[in-house]
């Protein structure tokens, strides 16, 4: 093994760097040094860790994963104050997880990764700024909804008002009393609905295609549900399992099988929620055209009751153009606002991008990933060594909570690490069949999903295919809790 590779901090360990400071790149400096690698760098571009609820600050934003299950299993927080907790909460829980686990100080902040190349037995990464690092192992956990999408609408540029996207909320601007208008209608705009109509004057809600929504109500845990799951350590546990179970039972299970008991059942409680909307002419515009569940379901204690304010304006004319005072719509109408937030989404095919990544013989990742980005079972790609990536690409984005993903998916990793710091290989990849066999496999099962069934969303590919996890839960864990080394190519 390579002397300066190994044991940069005295350790003789093998050294890790990590990129992205955000939920997966925390829970990877947590489980590196319980693991007793101590040699572990975190790069992060920005000045804060927290990665989506650092960025994502927009009103009303909040999670819609029970907040009991939206947090690591070796970190429980019985001090939740709502069952769906609110984004400034989930990032204080983040940074009190990386004081309290000592991961904080391992963070190089202000630092983005710009290139990194397989050679000799390592990756040399390279920074903005032009510093360079080398390490054995390199782990992606750079987010899935990171790099915003914005909408190409002619003449965007010329509105005189405030704009911005969802992900980046300005602050500085007053909303009380003024119009604003929000392009979108999915998870992030349905929250900044309900946050927003009873602070401005007149609300434009600009919706391209209707969405199902689930009717998910958000009380608050009491200080004595909070002193009492502080008292009781197994019970928050228990609460943890379950809810996970639950969200597994309920809802995953359905969107990989269209035609479930568990999907009917989703369908007539969006299809109920609906029909509180009384105008018929409103209800008939906020009806979909396709199954519930195919796009993302939202999920809103309030969204058809705020959705039935008087000063809000559905629109549902196609968007022409944006003037320096509002947005034209394809019927002639100008709709006169103030504010502008687009809220439509992001460019889900990223990943490491644009961050140029090099590995064997000279392949770039950009290379690897034309037309589309693919990976062994989320994780790595053929041809990039050591390379491991947390909610990768075509993972479960839509089916399970984020944080029991990346956990299951890093002991997997955590394994493939022991091959290398044993020193039976220098690096691992996935062999070109294995992968290729893997991502056949995993297409063939997305057309069962309810993700196919027609509609346009943020899961699908640019050939149509679902880019998520197609099969159970089980099948995901199952296959998490142990590496098939035959599918590696050593080097
Ligand atoms: P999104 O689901 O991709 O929604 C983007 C919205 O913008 C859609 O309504 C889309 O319309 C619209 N849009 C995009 N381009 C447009 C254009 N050129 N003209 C008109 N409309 C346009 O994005 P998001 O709401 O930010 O949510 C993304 C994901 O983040 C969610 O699906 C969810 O996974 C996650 N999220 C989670 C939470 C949570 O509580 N856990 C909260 C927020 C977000 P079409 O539908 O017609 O494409």
């Amino acid at each position: 093994m390579r002397e300066y590779v190994r044991g940069m901090d005295g350790s003789g360990d093998i050294r890790v760097i990590v990129i992205g400071a955000g939920m997966s790149g925390i829970l990877s400096a947590v489980k590196l040094r319980e693991r007793g690698i101590t040699d572990v760098v975190i790069y992060e571009k920005a000045d804060r860790l927290g990665g989506t609820w650092r960025e994502n600050t927009y009103p009303g934003i909040a999670c819609d994963v029970p907040s009991h299950a939206y947090c690591y299993s070796f970190a429980l927080n019985p001090n939740w104050s709502q069952h769906f907790a609110p984004g400034d909460e989930i990032q204080a829980y983040f940074e009190g997880v990386a004081r309290e686990f000592e991961v904080d100080g391992l963070i190089r902040f202000g630092q983005e990764i710009v290139r990194a190349e397989w050679a000799d037995g390592a990756w040399t990464v390279e920074t903005s700024d032009g510093a360079t690092d080398r390490a054995q192992i390199l782990i992606g956990a750079t987010g899935v909804l990171h790099h915003p999408s914005y909408p190409d609408i002619p003449g965007l540029d010329s509105f005189a008002g405030a704009s911005f996207h969802s992900a980046r909320w300005d602050h500085s601007v007053e909303l009380e009393g003024k119009r604003v208008g929000v392009i979108g209608t999915g998870s992030t705009a349905v929250q900044i609905t309900s946050a927003l109509i009873d602070v401005v004057d007149r609300f434009s809600l600009f919706q391209r295609t209707a969405q199902w929504v689930l009717p998910v109500p958000n009380p608050g845990y009491t200080d004595e549900e909070r002193a009492a799951y502080t008292a009781d350590p197994d019970g928050l546990r228990i609460l943890h399992d379950d809810l996970g179970q639950r969200m597994t039972n309920l809802v995953a299970t359905a969107l990989i099988d269209s035609e479930s008991p568990a999907m009917a059942r989703i369908e007539e409680q969006c299809r109920e929620n609906l029909s509180q909307v009384v105008d018929p002419e409103l209800r008939m515009k906020l009806s979909p055209d396709y199954r519930a569940a195919c796009k993302r379901l939202i999920m809103s204690p309030d969204f058809y009751e705020k959705v039935q304010s008087p000063n809000l304006d559905l629109v549902t004319a196609g968007l022409e153009r944006i003037e320096p005072t509002g947005v034209r719509t394809s019927d002639g109408v100008l709709h006169e606002i103030d504010v502008l937030v687009l809220a439509t989404g992001f460019q889900v095919d990223r990943f490491l991008r644009p961050m140029e990544v090099v590995g064997v013989n000279g392949q770039t990742l950009d290379e690897a990933w034309t037309p589309r980005p693919l990976a062994y079972l989320a994780i790595s790609v053929p041809g990039f060594p050591n390379l491991f990536m947390l909610n990768g690409p075509n993972g479960p984005v839509g089916n399970f909570s984020l944080i029991e993903i990346a956990e299951r998916q890093f002991e997997y990793i955590a394994q493939l690490i022991d091959e290398v710091r044993a020193g039976r290989c220098e690096g691992l990849a996935p062999n070109a069949g294995a992968t290729e066999a893997y991502e056949q496999s995993r297409v063939e099962a997305a057309k069962q999903t309810i993700w196919m069934t027609g509609c346009r969303s943020w899961y699908l590919d640019d050939r149509g295919i679902p880019a998520t996890w197609p099969w159970t839960f089980d099948r995901f864990r199952d296959e998490m809790a142990a590496p098939k080394l035959e599918a590696f190519d050593r080097f």
